[in-house]
């Protein structure tokens, strides 16, 4: 592990990941990383019915080369966050049922996009089916099929000791542009930062579109020290670097 584990010297690397597939991402988020010359991250959930028309704008971001990850198809989460009793979530699943749901999202995103190696977004970053006593984590479920999984954590990532199929992410709503540009210094002393973003400017958790293009033009003028790629390339970079195949 003596080679640098990022390419081109830089001191870390920076993904900038979207959840839930949101309108706002579309119509914000992608054309101003595209503008940067950035590609990001984005986990969709294509489950319901009219799966197929709701991919249909996502495929040009693909064919960009940004990443679509999985999100499972209906972001099944704890039923912690429903009053209704008969409400159902994780609390009452198997860790059968949560891998068929992973599969048939992986199903539809490769049948609507490019086959290829994509991560998986824990949704409400939660990697647990069961309660109490019954209660397992699915992480092993996640490493089974994906190059990586991304949780939720307090710092950047290090890239010899993080778990891939459960990385730590900095959930970044309502950061304002130098909260953000403060996170990504961070990854200069040699780790892998994960950004979670879900609205940009609206929608759930938002951050503003001018804060998104201050982090923005940080990076631009940082791309010698961080590395910005999306979470499987980064990911497929660091089990390169474990077994010593990095140039
Ligand atoms: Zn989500």
């Amino acid at each position: 592990m003596s080679k640098p584990v990022w390419p081109n010297g830089c001191l870390g690397a920076l993904s900038l990941t979207f959840d839930d597939g949101m309108p706002s991402q579309l119509e914000i988020a992608v054309p101003l990383l595209e503008k940067f010359g950035f590609r990001g991250t984005f986990y969709l959930n294509p489950g319901g019915k009219d799966w197929k028309e709701r991919l249909e704008p996502w495929k040009k971001v693909a064919e960009a080369g940004h990443e679509i990850g999985n999100h499972t198809l209906s972001h099944t989460c704890s039923s912690n966050f429903s009053l209704d009793p008969n409400s159902r979530g994780t609390e009452s699943m198997s860790l059968e049922e949560i891998e068929e749901d992973i599969l048939e999202a992986e199903r539809r995103l490769n049948e609507a996009f490019q086959r290829r190696k994509r991560s998986f977004c824990y949704p409400c970053y939660e990697p647990f089916v069961g309660r109490g006593e019954t209660k397992k984590s699915y992480v092993h479920v996640v490493a089974r099929h994906f190059v990586a999984g991304r949780g939720r954590g307090e710092i950047a990532n290090s890239p010899a000791n993080c778990d891939l199929h459960y990385l730590w992410s900095w959930p970044v709503e309502r950061a304002s542009g130098a909260e953000l540009v403060g996170l990504a210094e961070q990854v200069a002393e040699g780790r892998w930062g994960i950004m979670t973003f879900h609205g940009i400017h609206q929608g759930h958790l938002p951050v503003a579109d001018v804060d998104l293009v201050e982090l923005l033009r940080f990076l631009s003028r940082n791309r010698g020290r961080i590395w910005v790629a999306p979470v499987a390339e980064v990911a497929q970079r660091i089990l390169d670097w474990r077994a010593g195949a990095v140039d």
